[in-house]
């Protein structure tokens, strides 16, 4: 049974919901869990939102477009929005608070203190995006704080923000647990994003060379390549698609996110190893990954959830 959530604007407000909801219930039913969004929900949201209402007696859905993790030339002012059609998706999958914060609301003095991560920001989108890791981290630990949820769902879609989130929780001592979720994808294989909407049809055709690339990443393990080698085939097979732009194509160790030993066959690593893409077409940019086990990969070709 679904039935419309609650909207709350301020933290003070959120607070006071969650209090009551927990003095409401015996403690084993008392759990909250939390997804933290900047909107313009879709089925990868929906999957993390349906995820938490399972797992916890009750589930917070943040919608905020913070602006701190934007760079300067980036698409704040143009990222989409759609309040009433996110409520309605945050109801069909039984969210019972939804927080809709203004940017007063969460910065409401001029901030002095900054949630920096190292060492798992220096590659990929944190080398791409200077400060953008100190954005996500900053927001999510004030998010963590006001929410004080049980559980907090990512997407691995975002893999490194999963593993910035999840060194931050420990660094910190954060008592919530960080649960991360697979990637949701349309039909043929583009992952979902809030971002898709930005292209056009061609673009969106040859945005298919992401999910296509990441499709012989078992195959080419399991031929024996190196990192670098992996990272010149990707490119190569994105490169088919003449609109795209390849950012960065790289596979590192997860969740340390360390480069391997060039020289080192990737199938001879032990753990998961994450092969992640940013490529752009025209002024979209969208990012995929697959996390794999490499020494699984000879045996079945499977990748790790
Ligand atoms: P965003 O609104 O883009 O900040 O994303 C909010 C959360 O949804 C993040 O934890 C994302 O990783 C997750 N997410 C975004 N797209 C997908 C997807 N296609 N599949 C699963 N999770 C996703």
């Amino acid at each position: 049974m679904t039935s419309k959530p609650t909207i709350v604007r301020t933290v003070a407000e959120l607070r006071k919901r969650i209090a009551s909801f927990r003095r409401s219930r015996p403690i084993e039913e008392a759990a909250v869990g939390f997804v933290p969004t900047m909107g313009y929900l879709h089925e990868g949201h929906a999957s993390l939102l349906r995820r938490s209402v399972q797992d916890n007696g009750l589930t917070v859905l943040s919608i905020f477009v913070n602006p701190i993790q934007f760079g300067p030339n980036e698409d704040l002012d143009k990222y989409p929005r759609d309040e009433e059609k996110d409520v309605a998706l945050a109801a069909s999958c039984g969210v019972d608070l939804v927080f809709l914060p203004t940017v007063q609301e969460m910065y409401p003095q001029r901030r002095v203190t900054t949630v920096m991560v190292s060492e798992v920001t220096d590659g990929l989108c944190g080398a791409s995006r200077p400060g953008h890791f100190d954005g996500v981290a900053t927001v999510v630990a004030k998010l963590l704080n006001i929410v004080q949820p049980d559980r907090a769902y990512f997407g691995l879609k975002d893999a490194q923000q999963v593993a910035v989130v999840t060194r931050m929780a420990q660094d910190l001592n954060i008592p919530t647990e960080i649960v991360s979720c697979p990637t949701v994808r349309e039909e043929d294989g583009l992952a979902l994003s809030s971002r898709n909407v930005y292209l056009n049809a061609e673009e969106r055709e040859q945005a298919l060379s992401l999910s296509r690339s990441l499709s012989r990443v078992a195959e080419w393990i399991g031929e024996g390549v190196d990192a670098p080698e992996l990272s010149e085939l990707l490119k190569r097979e994105i490169r088919r698609s003449p609109l795209a732009k390849v950012e960065y194509a790289e596979a590192l160790t997860y969740p340390d996110l360390l480069p391997p030993e060039p020289g080192t066959p990737l199938r001879s690593i032990d753990g998961s190893v994450l092969v992640a893409l940013a490529v752009r077409f025209g002024t979209t940019r969208l990012i995929d990954n697959r996390l794999l086990n490499p020494k699984e990969v000879g045996v079945h070709a499977c990748f790790a959830k």
